[in-house]
Parts: structure tokens; C-alpha cells; sequence
């Protein structure tokens, strides 16, 4: 092929009337609508002087058109590079910088700010929206809606994606055609997805959650997408009715259940509900159930990777697991010391090797070797378990492990005991520094609103649960856990404070 990326997700459904993408308000772009502006966008990039292999780096809000930049990016062979757009002057300076983008794409309100960014880096910049003024969109307009392909093989860089910076600064993750191809194949067949099927979109489309996983996989298999700009409970809940599939973070669960109006007449006709990006506690899962008949299918995926493991679409959906290896990964559990693979039922980090698996992070080679092992795995820096059939458990992030008096102590392990307590919405434990044992875990607890949380009880079942190396030396409540636009908790913001 050509242009593998491109001919898979796009060209194929060329001339195609139906909608790939339908607006609340009922309108809907068609496949070949859709395809003809990405061809006018493709006509804009390369006339901006960019050529394949240059970065297009895109800070806009959700919308039809920013995704047909994604698609003008394929078929020009240019290297598409979305960015969160909470994203500051300051850390997008960071960004344009460090992947050296040759375009900067913005919504007009940020242009101002983001043109002394963009020419401190020597980028240009193009607004999206239309506004009279020779916009991208002005000009996308007045060119041709067709545009000769540019010849890409399935090595070749398709995008960079920067990781969440949860665990400090975001690293661009090189992601390749063939990458991104693997894995949309693989998902859009373990979970069946059909021309027929319409997906909830209330993700964002700047993260490998809701653009590589969610969109890729209804590209593959010529779905429909209903695309919010955001989760907005009113709207899901209207949406509802026409899809037949939803990807979300967990939050997006916690919110659904917290209305009243969601139940089972709303959601019974759903094919599936995936959740993913961050862990979906075992109470969310339950009263999901227990509400609608559904078992939430969790997964697991990282920017580096897109996805790791799925719980599995026909067999056993295990609460508290993030599934199985997807087909064509390799998933073992390591000694962190030694990178020998532990036996099943031990704790390690977790490491994936696959098609799947990124080229290494850009201009970081000291990174990327930490992470990339010359065979192939990647070290995912999350601490993980294995059952003897297979199924993946996430037990936290290696850098969030509690090391107390010599003792590791896993912060979910205490969560776990700690969320299933009366009265507790839920819990984060942090490690903080401690004179004697080098760390010492604090509980961080989220009350049911209103209520102030009755601690002797809480020490008395935890003593009860739990070996003493792992009580909380002190507990804080707050109202509710510092989280990221991908719902993740922000453990480091609680060690600022707590620590
Ligand atoms: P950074 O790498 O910059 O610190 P990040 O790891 O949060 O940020 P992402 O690539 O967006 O950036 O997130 C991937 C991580 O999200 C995984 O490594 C894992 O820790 C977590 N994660 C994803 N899905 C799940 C899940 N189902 N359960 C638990 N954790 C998950
Ligand atoms: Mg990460």
C-alpha cells in the first residue's frame, strides 16, 4: 500500500454518504465530507511549506475539523501532534520547542498568546476556526478537495503524543504508522466492532484514549461517532439513545451513576461500555451492574503503547483487572532489581513488548533507553500481578510504592480497605518522607459530602485488615482527589501537600 495509515482509516471509505461523525444537535459529517476538508487541509499544510516527516503541532477544542487535521496529517505524510488544551503559553513553549513542530494549529482566542510561542520556536501558526481573515479553515475552503497521497510506509512516523506528565514532565511518545494500525486491528476485532456500531465520543481527542483507541478503532471498522465536546452529564444522557457504544474514564461512570435518570431503560440497548486510562474502582463497577446489567469492560493502554491488555468481550469481564494481553502482545511481570520474570501472583513491573510498542521518546535517547530494553519490551513503570490464567492486575505506578522500614507497601492495597469502608467516597495513600523508616504512608480519604470521616474506626479496621508496616501514620480528608483532564489522580500535587 501506499500509504497504509491513511489507505486503512480513510481512503477506504471514500465516496461513503453515511456519517462518521454525528453532532448532538442531529446534523452529521459524512465519510466522504469528512475526507474531502482533510484533502483541502493536506493542500494548506504543504502550502505552509511543510513536507513528510515534519511535525504539525495542534492545540484546538474538540471538533469534526481538528480530527480531520489528524486525517490531512496521514495523507500528507506529516506527523500529527495533538496537545491538551489546558496546556499553558509556558508548557505549550515546552512542547513546540522540544518536537521542533514546523506549524502550531490553534483555535483563534489563543493566537494572541500563542504566536510569540510559535515564532520563539521558528513555527508558524494558522488559526482553525473560520474567521474571515484567511484562517486555516478560510483557506482549506478555497482549495481543491482532493489530494495525491503521500507515499508512507508502516516504519514511518505518524504522530507524537505526549504522555500526562503524571509522573513528571511529558515526554513525546514517537508512535508509527504500524503502531497505530496494530492496534486498531486488534481492538476493533476483540471487541466486534461493525459498520453499525455508534460510539459516545466524550473523551478528548488530544490523548491516545480518545483519538487512537476510540477513533481508530471506529475508523477500522466504518463505524459512527457522536462527538461531544466534553462530558457533559445532560448530553450524555440524550445521547445515549442513538449509540451503541461508550469508551470512558472512570469518572465518566462515577457521574453517570450519581444521576438518577441513567438506569436501565437508558442504558440497556448499549453493546458495551469500556472504561479505561486510570483504575475503575470495584464499588463503580458493582453498582454499574447492578444498575444497568452491564459489566463495564475495563483495559489497560498507555501513551506509549496505546493498549496493553483488555478484559476479554465474550469471556470473563474480572472486576479489579485490566484483562488479558491484547493478541500480538507480550505482557510479563518483572523483578524491578534484576528485570528477571517473576512467577504468577508476584508483584513487578510490568513489561509489554509488541507491535504496539512506540520507537522511544523524542530527543530523550537517555529516556527512552531507560524505558526500551533492546529486546523489544517496554518498561511500562507500573507495578502489576498476574493470575495463573492470565489475567492482569494493575497494582499502581512503581514510582508511587511506598518503601517504609525496608517494606514495600502498595498504596492500592490500602485504598482497596480504605474505599470499601463506610462512609468513604474514596481514599489515595502518597509515601512521605519519615526520619526513621525513610517513607511512611498517609491516607488521603474523600468523606461522603458532608460527613466528617470517624477515624478511630477507620485505624481499627484497617489494623484489622492490615500488617502494621502498612498504616497510615496519619490520615487527611479533603473533599475530593486532585485529578487530570483523563480523570487520574495526581499523587504528586498530594505529596506537595501532604508530604
Ligand atoms: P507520565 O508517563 O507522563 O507520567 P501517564 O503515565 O499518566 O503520564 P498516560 O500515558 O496518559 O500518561 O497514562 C498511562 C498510565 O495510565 C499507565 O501507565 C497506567 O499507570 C495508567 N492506566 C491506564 N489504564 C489504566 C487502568 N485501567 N487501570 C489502572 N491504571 C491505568
Ligand atoms: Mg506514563
Amino acid at each position: 500500500m501506499a500509504n497504509p495509515l491513511y489507505d486503512t482509516l480513510f481512503a477506504r471509505h471514500a465516496g461513503r454518504t453515511d456519517p462518521l461523525i454525528r453532532r448532538p444537535d442531529g446534523t452529521a459529517l459524512s465519510y466522504d465530507a469528512f475526507l474531502r476538508l482533510a484533502a483541502q487541509i493536506a493542500h494548506v499544510l504543504t502550502a505552509a511549506g511543510l513536507a513528510p516527516g515534519d511535525r504539525v503541532a495542534v492545540q484546538v477544542e474538540k471538533s469534526p475539523e481538528a480530527l480531520a487535521i489528524y486525517a490531512a496529517c496521514a495523507q500528507a505524510g506529516l506527523i500529527f501532534l495533538p496537545l491538551n488544551t489546558a496546556y499553558t503559553a509556558d508548557e505549550m513553549t515546552y512542547f513546540v520547542e522540544n518536537s521542533g513542530a514546523g506549524l502550531l494549529i490553534c483555535d483563534p482566542g489563543a493566537a494572541d498568546t500563542l504566536s510569540p510561542v510559535a515564532a520563539r520556536c521558528g513555527a508558524k501558526v494558522e488559526t482553525l476556526a473560520s474567521d474571515g481573515t484567511g484562517s486555516l479553515a478560510d483557506k482549506a475552503a478555497a482549495a481543491p478537495d482532493s489530494f495525491e497521497t503521500a507515499q508512507r510506509g508502516e516504519t514511518d512516523l505518524a504522530a507524537f503524543l505526549y504522555t500526562s506528565g503524571t509522573t513528571g514532565r511529558s515526554k513525546g511518545a514517537m508512535l508509527t504508522q504500524r503502531n497505530l494500525l496494530s492496534n486498531a486491528a486488534a481492538l476493533a476485532e476483540a471487541w466486534h466492532f461493525s459498520e453499525a456500531d455508534v460510539l459516545l465520543h466524550a473523551l478528548p481527542i488530544f490523548h491516545t484514549h480518545g483519538l487512537f483507541v476510540a477513533c481508530n478503532v471506529t475508523l477500522t471498522a466504518g463505524g459512527s461517532m457522536i462527538f461531544l465536546p466534553k462530558f457533559d452529564l445532560d448530553a450524555v444522557l440524550a445521547a445515549l439513545p442513538d449509540a451503541t457504544t461508550m469508551m470512558g474514564v472512570p469518572t465518566f461512570y462515577t457521574r453517570l451513576l450519581s444521576d438518577d435518570r441513567f438506569d436501565r431503560d437508558l442504558a440497556g440497548h448499549m453493546r458495551l461500555f469500556v472504561s479505561g486510562s486510570a483504575p475503575l474502582l470495584a464499588e463503580t463497577h458493582r453498582q454499574f451492574e447492578a444498575r444497568t446489567g452491564h459489566r463495564i469492560l475495563e483495559r489497560y493502554g498507555m501513551t506509549e503503547t496505546n493498549m496493553n491488555t483488555s478484559n476479554p468481550y465474550d469471556g470473563e469481564r474480572r472486576a479489579g483487572t485490566v484483562g488479558l494481553p491484547l493478541p500480538g502482545v507480550e505482557a510479563k511481570v518483572c523483578d524491578p532489581a534484576t528485570g528477571e520474570t517473576l512467577p504468577d501472583g508476584e508483584i513487578g513491573v510490568l513489561e509489554v513488548r509488541g507491535p504496539n510498542v512506540f520507537e522511544g521518546y523524542w530527543g530523550m535517547p537517555e529516556k527512552t533507553a531507560e524505558e526500551l530494553r533492546e529486546d523489544g519490551f517496554l518498561i511500562t513503570g507500573d507495578l502489576a500481578q498476574r493470575s495463573g490464567d492470565g489475567y492482569v492486575t494493575i497494582v499502581g505506578r512503581n514510582k508511587d510504592l511506598v518503601i517504609s522500614g525496608g517494606y514495600n507497601v502498595y498504596p492500592k492495597e490500602i485504598e482497596d480497605v480504605l474505599d470499601a469502608l463506610p462512609g468513604i467516597v474514596e481514599s489515595a495513600v502518597i509515601g512521605v518522607p519519615h526520619p526513621d523508616f525513610g517513607e511512611t504512608p498517609v491516607a488521603v480519604l474523600v468523606p461522603e459530602p458532608g460527613t466528617a470521616p470517624d477515624l478511630e474506626a477507620i485505624r481499627a479496621a484497617v489494623a484489622d485488615k492490615l500488617a502494621r508496616y502498612k498504616h497510615p501514620s496519619s490520615y487527611e480528608v479533603v473533599d475530593a482527589l486532585p485529578r487530570n483532564t483523563m480523570g487520574k489522580v495526581q499523587k504528586a500535587e498530594l505529596r506537595r501537600r501532604f508530604g
